[in-house]
């Protein structure tokens, strides 16, 4: 390696360059038309947010980027800015000035407004193909980041942080380097504290312009740099910093998700508080029902449909005899909102004979109401008599009350209590009439909340209601440190009858600690789904390690890469000729008949291609990048090859297995999302199995 392609998180300052009376407030930011409207009437203080901020921080930090760039070129390194009104955004976005910072935010609107404006997506996204990446963020924006997100073991992270924020600081497989900064740290280094993350990233900069191959070896050992900074001459107090070597990270990983904020005596405290009260009761998993259907007579070889194959009368589910023999989940959790989509839904599962017979699954059913689907209402466009009357003629063995969600901007005091009252009366007139009028399902009542002691209050109020079986929404994005908050909160008003769901949650990492706080059941599409919206770990296995399918898209099916292609002049017969020639080679690879590299030259020849153009234009720069990215990727893919070990029905069908490795297509990517799914309810069974071995263990030694 030449010199690391580098990447600066950083956050946006109070000061700024233009300082006009009518900036935008935190409001213009939720409303696109008034933000439009807004940054007309402020166009003449527009300029790039590289040059808008003029906080101490920024100016040191850009004083260092130029020093790189002016050493190893432009391209060398990137900045990103996290801004409290735009979020993520690139140093060269322009912008007009704003009054919104994390800094005078609560905790918990400084979670919602980071959800709302997408930053842990964001920057999960832009990390991607970087080395070296520095974050020099402050404790509330640093927590926006929602650490960990997916990182790779060739990627080094540095964080600057004080030490109240390093528990939010967590680099999943990435080689870590924490830097503590404190006040007298501040004081050695001849710089106010709030100068000094870039009074030192400016440090690193000059350093590595005099002394060749430093950014290489702070990349390779990131605790060069740890040494360096204490060879300074006003070095910093000891000690400076905390350093994680990747397999003990690794090792953390394993256990559960999010290790850098609970510590593992933490967690071990949560198995030492007493066991729920309604533990005796089984543990189940839904997976919520998106049409997800495949042709089961897809010929791969020649990409054709069966012959005269209807889609939705004739594709079927992963449930299905002729894909799965047994299903992969407890239940499916039918959503009001997914089946109000499409006009003939519902009259199709009633003229099916109900839910049941309509998805050909004979497990158990659950509705809701699809909060996500009317967030932005001001009311649920539903009333209770209306939602009663549904559940129980399309035969539904569970319902769920009408809720209002509490996330995001909609987490705001005012509206959250309004939503909070709401969703409580809902559940009230919900099982007062459920009773009155004899309706034969199960029903469950929602407790949506902001904090640990609002979701406690409402559980036991539901639990005052009479519900057996309460579900706690809202925590789909959560992490699962404050949804482990919640629950201990919530666990104590729970009887011994009483069933929990988690809501859109499904994380095997911590279903020791949801099962010891009563959770007896939740529903997940994430296994199922991340096997197209993952870019990066989409096939997954038993171990728990994902690899990334091997992308050869359709030539004709015109996708605005293909589209970008034809129009900088490819001819469609060399495209065609390359798509061909992949598909070939992953095949002939998987058979043994060619070698890894003979396969993967041929796999590259056309993925090489395929960078998304932004505006028109390909960015050599990105182009580099996917080519390194997934040279790595498919590498990895073909040495470990994990189709051929993989004991499903799909992977052990000679006719698709390889076939669910490529992604390309509805047949392929959703199969390989069953796939996922069996993966998932495998590791699931396992747990379960586990425990109920720990149970008789137990019972034994008494
Ligand atoms: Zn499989």
């Amino acid at each position: 390696m030449s010199c690391p392609r580098i990447l600066i998180i950083t956050s946006c300052t109070g000061k700024k360059h233009h300082n006009p009376t009518n900036q935008l407030t935190i409001e213009d930011f939720k409303d696109t038309q008034r933000l439009r409207e807004r940054t007309e009437s402020l166009s003449e203080f527009s300029c790039p947010s590289g040059q808008m901020y003029t906080g101490l921080q920024h100016l040191r930090l850009m004083e260092g980027v130029d020093i790189l760039r002016s050493h190893f070129g432009k391209e060398a390194v990137d900045v990103k800015i996290i801004s409290a009104g735009y979020g993520l955004i690139p140093e060269d976005k322009a912008i007009v000035p704003y009054s919104v910072t994390f800094n005078s935010m609560k905790n918990d609107e400084v979670y919602s407004w980071g959800d709302y404006l997408r930053i842990h997506e964001d920057f999960q996204q832009e990390i991607v193909g970087y080395d070296l990446i520095f974050v020099l963020l402050g404790d509330k924006y640093l927590r926006t980041l929602k650490l960990p997100v997916k990182t790779h073991s060739h990627q080094t992270f540095i964080f600057f942080a004080s030490n109240k924020s390093i528990n939010y600081i967590d680099s999943g497989n990435a080689k870590l380097l924490t830097l503590t900064l404190s006040n007298k740290s501040a004081s050695r280094f001849s710089c106010a504290l709030v100068g000094l993350k870039g009074h030192l990233l400016k440090l690193i900069a000059t350093e590595a312009s005099r002394v060749p191959h430093l950014l290489e070896s702070i990349y390779n050992n990131p605790e060069t740099l740890e040494e360096l900074l204490n060879k300074q001459p006003n070095p910093l107090e000891l000690p400076l910093g905390i350093s994680f070597s990747t397999e003990s990270k690794l090792h953390l990983q394993n256990k559960s998700h999010r290790k850098s904020k609970y510590t593992e005596e933490e967690l071990c405290s949560i198995l030492k508080l007493p066991v729920a009260v309604n533990q005796h009761l089984k543990m189940q998993y839904f997976i919520p029902e998106w049409d997800d259907k495949v042709d089961a007579g897809y010929d791969f070889l020649q990409d054709k449909f069966s012959p005269n194959r209807k889609a939705c009368k004739d594709d079927i589910y992963a449930h299905e005899e002729k894909i799965y023999e047994k299903p992969n989940y407890d239940g499916i959790l039918v959503s009001k909102i997914v089946v109000d989509k499409r006009k003939s839904k519902r009259n199709d599962i009633e003229a099916a004979g109900g839910i049941q017979k309509y998805l050909k699954f004979s497990g158990e059913i659950m509705g809701d109401c699809g909060a996500f689907g009317y967030i932005k209402q001001p009311e649920p466009p539903y009333n209770t008599i209306e939602i009663l009357d549904y559940y129980q003629r399309l035969g539904f063995h569970y319902g769920v009350s009408i809720d209002h969600l509490i996330v995001g901007p909609f987490a705001q005091p005012g509206i959250r209590e309004e939503r909070y009252d709401l969703t409580l009366r809902n559940a009230e007139e919900f099982i007062s009439k459920h009773q009155k009028f004899g309706y034969t399902f199960t029903p469950i009542g929602v407790a949506q909340g902001w904090s640990p002691e609002t979701y406690a209050e409402a559980v036991k109020k539901l639990v005052e209601m009479e519900y057996d079986y309460i579900a706690i929404g809202g925590v789909a994005r959560t992490p699962t440190i404050e949804i482990l908050e919640i629950l201990k909160e919530v666990y104590q008003h729970l009887t011994p009858k009483t069933r929990l769901h988690l809501f859109g949650v499904g994380r095997i990492d911590a279903l020791p600690y949801f099962r010891h706080l009563g959770v007896t059941s939740f529903d997940s599409a994430s296994p199922l789904r991340k096997a197209w919206f993952d870019a990066v770990e989409n096939y997954h296995t038993l171990s728990g390690k994902a690899y990334a399918a091997v992308r050869i898209p359709f030539v004709d099916k015109q996708s605005q890469r293909i589209k970008h292609l034809l129009s900088s002049g490819y001819e469609r017969e060399t495209l065609k000729q390359l798509e061909q020639e992949a598909l070939k080679a992953i095949r002939e690879y998987d058979k043994g008949n060619i070698s890894l590299d003979e396969s993967l030259k041929k796999l590259l020849a056309y993925d090489e291609l395929l960078e998304l153009p932004r505006d028109g234009i390909v960015n050599p720069t990105a182009k580099a990048r996917r080519l390194r990215q997934h040279t790595q990727l498919y590498r990895e893919l073909l040495e470990v090859k994990p189709w051929q070990e993989c004991e499903c029905k799909i992977c052990q069908n000679p006719d698709c297995r390889v076939e669910t490795i490529i992604f390309r297509g509805n047949d392929r990517n959703r199969r390989r999302g069953f796939h996922n799914t069996y993966v998932f309810y495998k590791r699931f069974q396992e747990f379960l199995n586990a425990e109920n071995c720990n149970i008789d263990s137990t019972k034994e030694s008494t």
